[in-house]
């Protein structure tokens, strides 16, 4: 596989050639991909290592004895290994999910059958009613609704940590939020919304003073920033594969060790045993315990092939180059008028998105217009619907860059935003 070689300053044009549909047109344009937080862009290098095990070495995996088996079960397991690397974690903490979605599902389901086994069986992740789970307004709703159902099923209170003006988390509400009744605190790393990466020290001491587990949900900064999951001191975490170069279908569920020994399994089948009776079964160690049935082993190896890939860019050179744009982003802008940025909260540690209203048009509309001169954003609630609730607005326009994103492509935008108000007689 050839990779980019290291480099202090992202060289983005040379990057760029490795993402074929970055020298597509749309609408008669070249295409200007602002929507990375929805889903990135995937380099040539991820799909080679896709097709070249489908090509070459696909068999089921940990199953068969001949020779393509082993050297399907050798490439998943160097592909976990990898993923875990990027992350900070060890292949025995690392959990394959088909995303991130369904990793905050099976964390969320574990804890409900540990619920329903009491808390004799189920152990420290058992829930009363009137424990407590604790959320931010700010979740994507992946981490808000599967937090919602635990709590319907096992009676327990679910709480909010609010948000300043600024989109900043409001720390000192966290602070009487987070207590003795706090079982679980689940929070993004970075907002989908806002960009602001929130203060996880600060929530993983509190939760700890607490006894309560903590779950990150790491969608929008795996991509963006260095990241070290041990380090940081979560219990739990997930990321998306394909937020971060890799495949659709695939994602990681990063466990401290203990935590992954006693949770009990959520899904069960295949694979995740170690011995079965016709009235029982004994289940295999983590990871595997989480890992029922057949496993996205192609997009697994694809993941890995982008978490090298990233690697090999440099993960703080990419932070550094999206730290740039996301300012050139902000003070254009800022400069724009009818412009309201959602989180601009002066000096905050943050990723390049930006979400914003445009006074006097729906959002859907902003969109079209940049739409038709090749500039794609998101337009919505981008699954963040409370958060928007507490900022008034219904929906909002989202630019989203990443490794690839060029000064350039920034200019364009902020040119085709400045054409939106005129165009659609606003503030006129
Ligand atoms: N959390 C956040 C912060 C997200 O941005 C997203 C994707 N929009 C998700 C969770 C869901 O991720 P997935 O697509 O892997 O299910």
């Amino acid at each position: 596989m050839t990779v980019p070689a290291a480099a202090p300053d992202l060289a983005v044009q040379r990057l760029r050639a490795d993402f074929p549909i970055l020298r597509t047109e749309v609408n008669g344009h070249p295409l200007v991909y602002l929507d990375s937080a929805a889903t990135s862009q995937k380099p040539r290098q991820v799909l080679d290592a896709e097709l070249d095990f489908l090509t070459q070495h696909n068999a089921a995996v940990h199953r068969g004895a001949h020779t393509t088996a082993a050297e399907a079960t050798d490439l998943f397991e160097d592909a976990r290994a990898a993923v875990a690397g990027f992350v900070g974690a060890t292949p025995d903490e690392l959990v394959w999910t088909s995303g991130a979605t369904m990793g905050l599902n099976l964390i969320a389901y574990a804890i409900g059958n540990a619920s329903q086994m009491g808390r004799r069986a189920g152990g420290r992740f058992a829930l009363r009613p009137s424990d407590e789970i604790v959320v931010t307004v700010a979740e994507h709703h992946a981490n808000l609704l599967p937090w919602q159902e635990l709590a319907a099923r096992t009676g327990a209170v679910l709480r909010h940590i609010p948000v300043h003006d600024d989109g900043t988390l409001d720390l000192n509400a966290a602070r009487d939020i987070i207590g003795e009744r706090t079982r679980v605190l689940a929070f993004s790393h970075v907002s989908n919304v806002l960009g602001l990466v929130n203060p996880v020290a600060d929530l993983v001491e509190l939760a700890r003073a607490a006894g309560a587990l903590t779950v990150l949900d790491a969608c929008q900064s795996a991509p963006h920033l260095p990241l070290d999951l041990p380090a940081l001191g979560v219990d739990l975490a997930v990321f998306s594969g394909h937020k971060m170069l890799g495949p659709y279908g695939i994602g990681g569920l990063y466990g401290h060790a203990e935590v992954l020994d006693d949770l009990p399994p959520f899904l069960t089948g295949g694979s995740m045993i170690s011995t079965v009776t016709l009235d029982h079964a004994e289940y295999l160690p983590p990871p595997h315990k989480f890992e029922a049935g057949t496993q996205p082993v192609g997009p697994a190896i694809g993941l890995a092939a982008a978490v090298r890939y990233l690697d090999a860019v440099g993960m703080d050179a990419v932070a550094a180059h999206e730290r740039i744009v996301a300012e050139r982003m902000r003070d254009g802008l800022r400069e724009i008028d009818g412009i309201r940025l959602l989180g601009d909260a002066p000096g905050a540690e943050r990723v390049g998105l930006w979400s914003f209203e445009v006074e006097g048009v729906h959002a859907h509309d902003a969109g079209q217009y940049l739409d038709a001169r090749g500039i794609a954003v998101r337009v919505g609630h981008h699954c963040a619907a409370p958060l928007h609730r507490r900022f008034g607005v219904a929906a909002s326009v989202r630019a989203s860059t990443a490794l690839y994103t060029t000064h350039a492509e920034v200019d364009m935008f902020l040119d085709g935003v400045r054409g939106i108000r005129a165009y659609f007689g606003a503030g006129s």
